[in-house]
């Protein structure tokens, strides 16, 4: 099909707009390792995970074979307040590269929380609000998540307690600002209000926070709360399949057209964005009907995939979430404080990092500063200020997108713009100042980081 035939934006009537998510791991043949539960050991049982987790989204994250699972109503009238994203087609910025290839991306920022973040926000807060809860505790690292939930809560009159980084709770108090706002509460992390968060304070009095650690004082905090549950806005499966959404709607619109993506891009932190955009792509690769080249982008200061090990691990720094197998750097891992908080993880998605063990993905790491190049290079472009995450997934697209100017090949390029930066001006200063660094971790700092591992075989 001729390039003038296709719009700018590919956007879907509301009755192309899907009906249900798609469970990625109803694919596999080889399933993603099972939770663990840290003290016995073995298997979590959904009795135990949902001490901590609403009843359905436990089923949800144990549910391993039915392929499609449909969006309730309230939600699909939600999604429909600020979806379809625009798919669009990104002809100033191949114009301005001179490359043959064609690129899209998948812009999920067009909401007050910035990001995609809101497509699981409020699917946790329905199933939350429909098993009677008074509420949700979380964790926010950078802060769109903490911003998506407390939009989801609000929606939903459903109280909402936030723990947030301590270095982004200082960095970014219109962040902090824009959650209270929508009625949520905010508290630094770590904080003197849980005995997890007393102890690291102990022990590293001039911390920074970090996510593991947030999350730590989250799941406490739900536990000893009555009528309270954790929610986590990444990482886990139950997060991937609610972000399913990206994919199905990116695969709706380029079927409209005909066009077949060659490669799949996305940032990943937790792997939630990345693990939806690709998951009915990727559905189409385990069945053998399509192959699709995906790339996951990581930074090169917190590299999980590039330079971690597949092993069980615990999700937080206070380990008492459930064991996971992922790739990993170390559940005490401290990333440099970096200007992507949403990519400082120390950890993966489980059906990702299973996905990247068969080989089925590749992953590769860039630092800060070429990131931000691209990112300043989309801005003037396509006009759309990126997010630094988002950066990162532009930053591999205009790479390929360079490589096709090399070779002359006409590849056909999709990549997730995960949301905006609004809230990151300090990052962009830094950058226009020349003062940013790339901080990347020694191979020595790394192996401190693995020798802490659980031991499990
Ligand atoms: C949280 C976030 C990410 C990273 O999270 P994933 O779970 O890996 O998708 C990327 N981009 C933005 C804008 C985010 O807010």
């Amino acid at each position: 099909m001729s390039n003038e035939k296709i719009p700018y934006k590919i956007y879907l009537e509301e009755n192309e707009m899907p009906t249900q998510w798609y469970n990625v791991r109803g694919d596999m043949k080889k399933k993603p390792a099972p939770l663990l539960n840290p003290g016995t050991g073995k298997p979590c049982t959904a009795q135990e995970l949902s001490a901590v987790f609403c009843d359905e989204l436990v089923a949800q994250e144990l549910n391993e074979t039915d392929r499609f699972i449909d969006i309730p109503d309230e939600i699909q009238q939600f999604y429909k307040m600020y979806r379809p994203s625009p798919l669009v087609r990104a002809y100033c910025l191949e114009k301005k590269l001179g490359t043959p290839a064609k690129i899209y991306y998948k812009f999920e920022g067009n909401n007050t929380s910035g990001s995609h973040k809101l497509n699981s926000a409020i699917a946790q807060a329905y199933y939350a609000k429909k098993q009677g809860l008074k509420g949700v505790t979380t964790e926010t690292g950078a802060g769109q998540w903490g911003t998506a939930l407390s939009m989801a809560c609000s929606y939903f009159d459903l109280d909402c307690k936030v723990y947030m980084v301590k270095v982004s709770y200082e960095q970014k108090p219109f962040r902090r600002e824009v959650m209270r706002t929508y009625g949520a509460s905010v508290t630094p992390s770590p904080s003197d209000t849980t005995e997890v968060g007393r102890k690291i304070l102990a022990e590293f009095p001039d911390t920074n926070g970090s996510l593991g650690c947030a999350i730590s004082e989250a799941v406490e905090s739900a536990v000893s709360s009555e009528g309270y549950r954790y929610v986590l806005g990444s990482v886990l499966s139950q997060v991937l399949l609610h972000q399913s959404v990206i994919g199905m709607e990116s695969k709706i619109a380029l079927d409209k057209y005909g066009i077949k993506p060659d490669i799949i891009i996305g940032c990943a932190g937790g792997g939630s964005n990345l693990g939806g955009l690709i998951s009915p792509f990727m559905g189409e690769k385990l069945r053998g009907e399509a192959d699709y080249q995906i790339i996951a982008v990581e930074p090169a200061s917190c590299p999980s995939f590039t330079r971690g090990v597949y092993a069980y691990d615990f999700c937080d720094t206070g380990k008492v979430c459930p064991l996971q197998k992922m790739y990993t750097l170390g559940s005490g891992f401290m990333p440099s404080p970096n200007h992507a908080g949403g990519l400082r993880y120390h950890g993966m998605s489980a059906v990702l990092s299973e996905l990247y063990d068969q080989g089925l993905m590749e992953a590769r790491a860039v630092e800060q500063t070429e990131v931000f190049k691209a990112a300043t290079q989309f801005a003037r472009t396509e006009g759309i200020l990126p997010a630094p995450e988002s950066s990162h997934a532009i930053k591999a697209a205009i790479d390929e997108a360079l490589k096709c100017k090399e070779t002359g090949e006409e590849k056909t390029i999709l990549f997730g713009l995960t949301g905006t930066g609004y809230f990151d001006m300090y990052a962009y200063a830094a950058y226009n100042d020349g003062k940013m660094s790339d901080y990347i971790p020694t191979d020595d700092e790394l192996k401190a980081s693995f020798s802490t591992l659980p031991q499990i075989d």
